[in-house]
């Protein structure tokens, strides 16, 4: 392969890029995962993972991408044939969903509109379909990165309050954990899984598990057959500052550095930053007279931002020529959404002028491929930026 000089932007919405200190902190040899140094580690880790989540519950951190917590989450609190209750909004809700009808839990799913995020009336009218109250859970993708759509939390723990209804509230959070605003605690989520590769800016192998009192209570009693996943297992090490087998240490001396960094920065600053850049960029999609798929305003993702790729046009097109002409990867669409979008990530170690050049590669690409548009969104997010 030829040279490419300067740096390949990876503007996918996660893996995102990784930032400088975080690979100096990971290149280093590995330490014994039984002695004192690994001990003092791992304490940090799951303590500032605590403070990310905003829980005093437990953290898990899984050696796995984040698919494997969302199997812990179900294997954890689940019996085999519960009833559970998922939107279809997206392709990880979807993908999740299938994870959960594999394991032999009876999937109940309610359609929807992919351009929306779940509202308060959705799960009404779902949990009212409920009377005899078997749904032992509700499983909710807060950022669904195939979209840029975003699903407000607190108004759906709201209904189930308001209903008193006992399921379970499985939250993934993937993509929006240290990019927008996240609250276990305060928002009653039970169980909120999460992975490393997106807002966090670590290479993509650790997955975690933020575990409310209610949800411990309930593994109790679930019966799905687990072991790589098990709590009690992971409980039993961690009190100790210890994993049940071999932890990615590697990555944890990464997650360490991240947690330094997103604390320096301020979470507050971290969320606000995410959402100027979400802004900036929808301007330059209204500019190149471009749609974002996300309608609703209060629920674009400050993550990623989904564009709509004009009629007879092709989204793989696109994110080929800027590939190979300007060195920058872009989100493909995915499942049903295949070629009709691109997605453009704008989260993790991101700043100012790392948005311009992405949005300015994605201008010249949109030349280049021949897609319908006006010129001057680059120049409308430069305009947002120096506001
Ligand atoms: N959930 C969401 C919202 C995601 O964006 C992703 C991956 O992009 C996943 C789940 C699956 O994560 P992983 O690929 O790390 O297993």
């Amino acid at each position: 392969m030829t040279y490419r000089p300067g740096r390949h932007l990876l503007q996918l919405p996660g893996p995102s890029n990784v930032p400088d200190r975080i690979l100096r902190a990971m290149h280093r040899n590995t330490i014994d995962h039984r002695g004192p140094e690994f001990q003092a580690l791992a304490r940090r880790v799951l303590d500032g993972m605590k403070r990310v989540f905003r829980t005093e519950g437990r953290v898990f951190i899984y050696p796995s991408s984040a698919t494997g917590a969302w199997e812990a989450a179900m294997t954890n609190t689940l019996s085999p044939g519960d009833r559970v209750l998922f939107f279809d909004r997206g392709f990880f809700a979807e993908a999740w969903s299938r994870v959960a009808a594999r394991l032999g839990l009876e999937v109940v799913k309610v359609p929807g509109d992919w351009r929306t995020g779940v509202s308060a009336a959705d799960l009404r009218a779902a949990l009212r379909a409920d009377p005899e109250r078997r749904i032992r859970a509700v499983m909710v993708v807060h950022n669904e990165t195939s979209t840029g759509v975003t699903t407000e939390l607190p108004a759906l723990r709201a209904v189930l309050d308001e209903l008193a209804h006992p399921a379970l509230f499985l939250v993934d959070a993937v993509s929006s954990l240290a990019a927008t605003e996240y609250r276990h605690d305060e928002w009653g989520v039970d169980v909120c899984i999460s992975g490393s590769q997106k807002a966090l800016m670590l290479p993509p192998g650790l997955a975690f598990a933020a575990v409310g009192p209610r949800a411990l209570e309930r593994s109790a009693q679930a019966t799905l057959a687990r072991s790589y996943w098990s709590w009690s297992e992971q409980i039993r090490f961690n009190d100790d500052g210890y994993f049940p087998y071999t932890p990615a240490t590697g990555l944890l001396f990464g997650l360490d550095e991240a947690l330094r960094m997103l604390e320096a920065e301020g979470l507050e600053t971290v969320f606000s930053r995410h959402a100027r850049f979400a802004a900036a960029t929808r301007s330059a999609v209204a500019a190149w007279g471009l749609e974002t798929y996300s309608t609703r305003p209060s629920e674009h993702s400050n993550a990623a931002t989904t564009v709509r790729v004009p009629e007879g046009h092709s989204g793989d097109a696109l994110r080929r020529v800027i590939l190979e002409r300007w060195d920058m990867s872009l989100g493909s669409g995915l499942g049903p959404l295949a070629d009709q979008v691109f997605r453009i990530g704008h989260l993790g170690d991101f700043n100012d002028l790392m948005l311009m050049g992405t949005l300015s590669g994605v201008e010249m690409g949109l030349r280049a491929a021949g897609v319908p548009h006006r010129s001057g969104g680059a120049q409308a997010a430069l305009e947002h930026l120096s506001a």
